[in-house]
């Protein structure tokens, strides 16, 4: 299976995209998806979590406390790159694993921080999703209700716009409303399957 690699910063759109391609049947593995997956309890993620940050990140019920967990390792790079080192090889080894399972000709890798982890290698092209940074402020004011200051921490410590486009294959510009998100996608899903060799026919060719 071909590997596309989907990244873009917070609330550029990319679990919008993502939804989109998986309408056409495209197999999407989620690195957010799976990262919630290995935290739950009872996980040696958790474990490792709770011994890295203390019990405070722990809720009474045995799960983890994210508001806290991200208060803490948005403030702080150390602590980032503490729970980098225990999510991200489970995160990795899970996708490629789930990948090896699909048949499809092609698939999507959601992988959020794509560029900050230098999995380009992972996968066979980088798809971008690609919008100003005002736009971004306001889709995740709008969806999550976080304060600014911590929007604005998420966005510092995310790649810049200008080194994710330099990685870039290709480039969704999601500046539009959907429908003008759900053109591009098809038009790459038509690119995506000619390049792993399943072209359909063009009922419009003669
Ligand atoms: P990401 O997964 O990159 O964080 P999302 O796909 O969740 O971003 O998009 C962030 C928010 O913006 C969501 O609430 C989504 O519904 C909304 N959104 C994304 N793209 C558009 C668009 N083109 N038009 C309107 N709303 C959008």
């Amino acid at each position: 299976m071909l590997k596309i690699g989907l990244t873009g910063g917070i609330g550029s759109g990319k679990s919008t995209v993502a939804q989109l391609f998986e309408r056409l049947g495209v197999p999407v593995i989620d690195a957010d998806r799976i990262a919630r997956e290995l935290v739950e309890p009872g996980r040696p993620a958790l474990k490792a979590i709770q011994a890295a940050f203390g019990s405070e990140v722990i809720t009474p019920d045995g799960r983890l406390d994210r508001a806290k967990l991200r208060a803490n390792v948005f403030a702080d790079a150390s602590a980032r790159k503490t729970l980098e080192a225990i999510l991200h090889p489970p995160i990795f080894a899970e996708m490629e694993r789930r990948s090896r399972r699909c048949a499809a000709p092609y698939g999507l890798l959601v992988i959020p921080l794509l560029i900050e982890t230098k999995a380009q290698d992972r996968v066979d092209r980088v798809l971008v999703v690609d919008c100003p940074e005002a736009l971004q402020i306001e889709r995740i004011r709008r969806r999550d209700r976080l304060p600014e200051e911590l929007i604005l921490n998420i966005l510092a410590s995310q790649a810049s716009r200008a080194e994710r486009l330099e990685a870039a294959d290709e480039v969704i510009c999601n500046t539009g409303n959907l429908r003008d998100l759900e053109r591009q996608v098809e038009e790459l899903h038509r690119f995506y399957l000619r390049l792993s060799g399943h072209a359909q026919p063009d009922p419009t060719a003669p």
